[in-house]
This record gives C-alpha cells, sequence and structure tokens, in this order.
C-alpha cells in the first residue's frame, strides 16, 4: 500500500492507461492467470455467491472446537477484473475523512503473478484454516464478480457480519530492496461516517497478534522501509479500516515489486505459512 511503490509504477500504468494510482499500487497488464487455490472447497468452506460467502461452523463431534461461534471477515485485497473496469474502480466513494478511488488494481510481480491473485490464495488458505477451527468464516469477494467490491462496502460486510475479527489480505509494490511483511492498524478517525474510536484498541491487539505469528510462522522479517522494525503501521487514509465498526487490520504480506519477496510470496508452501501465522494470530486475540 505505502507510498513509493505509485511513483515507481506510474510508467507501466501509463502505458497501460491505467490511472488508478491510490491504494496498493497498480498490475502490470501481462498478469499470470490466478493460481487458485483449493478449487474444491472443503465442507462447510465459503462458496462463491453474490458478494459474500459464509462458512458455518463445522459441527465438532462431542466436542467444541476453538473458534465455535466466532466470525471472522477476510477481505482479499483487489480483484483480478478491477483491471478490465478502470471506470468502475475509479468512482469515488465516501471514506470519512475524504472520498476515494472505489478500488484499485493492485500491484504484481516483475513477473506478473498479480496481488489479486495473491490475495485470494492467501485468503482461502485463511479461510480454510479458520474454518477448521469452527469459525464463522465470510469472506468480502470470491472473484465471483466483475470488479470491487468498493472500500467502503468491504468494511460494510464486515460490519454487517458483526465480525470478531476482520483481515484485510494484500502485498505491497513498493521499491526493490524494500522487503518484509507489515500489518497496518487503523488510526483514530473521527470524521464525516467514520469513527474508529472503538476499534482502535482492540485492532492493535488484533494487530499484534498477526505480526508476531506472521514472523513465527513464514521465518520473514517485518517490513526494513516502514515501521521501524516492528512490522505495525498506522493510517488514516484506507477506507476499509476508517469505515469498519469491528477490530480490523490489512496485513501486507511482504514486497511483491523485490525478487527476493517475490519468490516467496510466489511459493505455495510460503502461502500456506503466511496463512497459518494470520490465522494463529487471530486465534490468539480471539482466545485472549
Ligand atoms: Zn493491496
Amino acid at each position: 500500500m505505502p507510498y513509493d511503490h505509485r511513483k515507481i509504477l506510474a510508467p507501466a500504468l501509463a502505458l497501460l492507461g491505467c490511472v488508478t494510482l491510490a491504494g496498493c499500487g497498480a498490475t502490470a497488464g501481462s498478469a499470470a492467470p490466478p493460481t487458485r487455490h483449493g478449487q474444491a472447497a472443503p465442507p462447510g468452506s465459503a462458496r462463491p455467491g453474490d458478494g459474500a460467502g459464509a462458512t458455518p461452523a463445522p459441527s465438532a463431534a462431542g466436542g467444541t472446537l476453538p473458534l465455535s461461534g466466532r466470525t471472522v471477515v477476510i477481505d482479499p485485497g483487489h480483484n483480478p477484473g478491477n483491471f478490465r473496469h478502470a471506470r468502475e474502480i475509479n468512482q469515488k466513494v465516501d471514506i470519512g475523512t475524504n472520498r476515494k478511488e472505489c478500488d484499485t488494481t493492485g500491484t504484481s510481480t516483475n513477473a506478473g503473478y498479480t496481488e489479486a491473485a495473491f490475495t485470494l490464495d492467501v485468503s482461502h488458505r485463511l479461510r480454510d484454516l479458520l474454518a477448521a477451527q469452527g469459525a464463522r468464516v465470510v469472506l468480502t469477494h470470491d472473484a465471483d464478480r466483475p470488479f470491487g467490491p468498493c472500500i467502503d462496502e468491504r468494511a460494510r460486510t464486515g460490519n454487517a457480519a458483526r465480525a470478531d475479527a476482520v483481515v484485510s489480505v494484500h502485498a505491497d509494490g513498493s521499491a526493490t530492496g524494500n522487503r518484509g511483511f507489515h500489518v497496518i492498524l487503523p488510526a483514530r478517525v473521527s470524521a464525516g461516517g467514520a469513527d474508529t474510536t472503538k476499534i482502535v484498541g482492540p485492532s492493535r491487539t488484533l494487530g499484534e497478534g498477526i505480526a508476531r505469528h506472521f514472523a513465527r510462522s513464514t521465518g520473514t522479517a517485518p517490513a526494513n522501509y516502514l515501521g521501524a522494525g516492528t512490522g505495525l503501521d498506522v493510517r488514516d487514509d484506507l477506507g476499509g479500516l476508517n469505515l469498519s465498526t469491528v477490530p480490523k487490520v490489512f496485513v501486507e504480506c511482504g514486497n511483491m515489486r523485490d525478487p527476493k519477496d517475490a519468490a516467496l510470496l510466489t511459493d505455495a508452501a510460503w502461502r500456506q505459512k503466511a496463512a497459518r501465522g494470520i490465522a494463529d494470530g487471530i486465534r490468539t486475540y480471539l482466545k485472549g
């Protein structure tokens, strides 16, 4: 998400005629086909539907699963179809502090593995891990719509589900040499229709847990280009956080534009570790 990648990608975007510069960067046009994990969804897992898929908690024979009765909303950042819908995703929506593009295309590795494919893959893995522990899991989308949802709708999905925790899955598009993951926490915002006063504290606890477990599970270090080595960042310019009324964080799993990070992000085994780290962090938060 952060700053400098927008400038880096600007020439490529100009070539593509893409004007969406806000958010997590923008994708290159020569994207590899999305690698979809878990095409055959296990029993009890979310299915593509008309917006969001919900997972009923599987029944445990004679026992209560650790996350039974808890609801987790997973927000796969961007959408593989966004780049075909520039006009729609560039429509501005109200994020409380100001107005911002409905959605962005996301970034990609230099070889064309898109952030949108990455976020869906990790989200599917995360969904399966949480559902296996009894959580009710809702996805904000499952590439079952041509573009979006818009960032305000993504926030509303978590609110409407009365989620105990919401995680928006992303990967960054920063400069080569910038490496590592970070978790973005909501700033205290009270403007327009946004009021994060009640979620700032619990979101930080959620984010700290995810950062700790993500590092442990993946063996990767916190970002070396922001957050002062904590793996944590705080932002007030993200509609998905500003408009949330339930604890929510963004996870930027690595920098797709750095070759070493890209080697990790394109590795299915590493993505499973990433999903495991996020799931462990969520579980720690919910059981805390
Ligand atoms: Zn993103």
